[in-house]
């Protein structure tokens, strides 16, 4: 395989990656809260875009600052929008 080859390939295998990943961390889902389609991010994602620790969101979850939803799997997803006001 020349070096050229190998390069397209690797470019390839790294953006089905990110878009695998992005599509396992975000979401756009109706938040009920909203009342409109939001992006919507795993807890670890919404820990990561607001810069804070994991517990933190669960905290602001129990605390109902956070509007979340649970998918059919039992995965709790954010609801960004909520998540910077
Ligand atoms: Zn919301």
């Amino acid at each position: 395989m020349t070096k050229a080859k190998r390069i397209v390939k690797f470019t390839a295998e790294t953006e089905r990656t990110f878009i695998f990943r992005s599509r396992a961390d975000r979401l756009s889902e109706w938040c009920a809260e909203c009342s409109k389609a939001v992006e919507m991010a795993t807890v670890e994602e919404a820990a990561r875009t607001a810069g804070v620790s994991e517990l933190t969101i669960c905290r602001r979850i129990e605390a109902c600052s956070l509007h979340f939803t649970e998918t059919s799997d039992g995965r709790v997803f954010i609801c960004l929008n909520s998540l910077r006001k």
